[in-house]
């Protein structure tokens, strides 16, 4: 049975690396006006409250994006409305005016919520989430904002709905994978399932969400060497990036997170080198005592 809830951990710094990637591809996908598929494997409840006792609880939204937005708001405005610091880079911004507008309402967007956002009247939105409690949220959430035929929602296992679900139509497109990693074969299922679809859809965005744990290294590894090779094979491009906010020595616990992307959109990789430092400084400010590793950052691009 499936325990992981979404809530406890919403807007934390992994969200903020997720969404913030996601935001930048989803702009990529709009510079053209040929219809896209969306599809979101692991979609969660859709939309969350930045004060639910649950995110209360861990403090990572009050560490995360709570802060990140309090610091990055120019120091004569309150955090909710005006202009954004000097410091703050270009890249950033488009996700940091989106959950500025959620956050003014209590809310911050999950990634379904931020699909929604970027859905035009001739693209598709496929949500897929197994949760039997999770599911029922994430309708009622997302019937807020699609009320038509764009929006498809399954309530099924991820891992046999890519066979059954892809490729999608409209063929151009983007998928995010954002496993809970509960079990140990989500590990394999992950990289089967991402090979898998690019074989199928080769012309897609698939973007990995991968936690930073240091009794996950060998499975980081072989889920990396899978995607990496599966690119090679068509040949497409690779990018992988990762953010970390604590020393990668820490025993137990996420110490950042990445990001795997076969396909990455043109200049993907500028942008988060841009963006990267900056989340990494601020995202560490909040946190304990610096150890090594601690606040670094890394993108990799491996180009055809
Ligand atoms: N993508 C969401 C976001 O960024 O807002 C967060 C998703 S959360 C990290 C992972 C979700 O996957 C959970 O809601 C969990 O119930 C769901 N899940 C776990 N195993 C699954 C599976 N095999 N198929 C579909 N959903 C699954």
């Amino acid at each position: 049975m499936l325990s992981y809830r979404h809530a406890f951990h919403a807007g934390n710094h992994a969200d903020i690396l997720k969404h913030a990637l996601l935001t930048l591809a989803l702009q990529s996908l709009q510079k053209k006006d040929k219809p896209y598929t969306l599809v979101d494997t692991h979609a969660g409840a859709g939309l969350y409250v930045l004060d639910d006792e649950r995110a209360e609880k861990t403090g990572e939204t009050k560490e995360g994006i709570v802060h990140l937005l309090d610091v990055a708001a120019a120091a004569s405005e309150s955090g909710l409305s005006g202009a954004w610091k000097d410091d703050v880079p270009a890249s950033l911004k488009p996700y940091l005016e989106l959950c500025r507008g959620y956050a003014a309402q209590g809310k911050y967007p999950g990634s379904p919520e931020i699909m929604a956002r970027n859905l035009r009247s001739q693209d598709k939105l496929m949500l897929i989430e197994l949760h039997n409690t999770e599911i029922d949220v994430l309708r009622v959430n997302m019937k807020k904002s699609i009320h038509d035929g764009r929006l498809g929602i399954h309530h099924r296992n991820a891992f046999e709905a890519v066979d059954a679900l892809l490729p999608p139509d409209p063929r151009r497109g983007l998928l995010l994978m954002d496993p809970s990693y509960e079990v140990d074969s989500d590990w394999t299922n992950t990289a089967d399932a991402l090979v898998k679809t690019h074989r199928r859809w080769p012309v897609g965005v698939l973007c990995l969400w991968y936690p930073l744990l240091q009794h996950r290294e060998s499975e980081i590894a072989l889920l990396k060497a899978s995607l990496r090779e599966a690119a090679a094979a068509t040949p497409s491009s690779f990018l992988c990036a990762e953010l970390l906010v604590d020393s990668p020595e820490r025993e137990a616990g996420l110490y950042g997170s990445g990001m795997m992307v076969i396909n990455p959109p043109w200049h993907l990789d500028e942008q988060l080198k841009e963006m990267l430092p900056y989340l990494s400084r601020v995202l560490t400010e909040s946190g304990e005592a610096a150890g090594p590793g601690k606040g670094s950052w890394s993108v990799e691009l491996e180009a055809v």
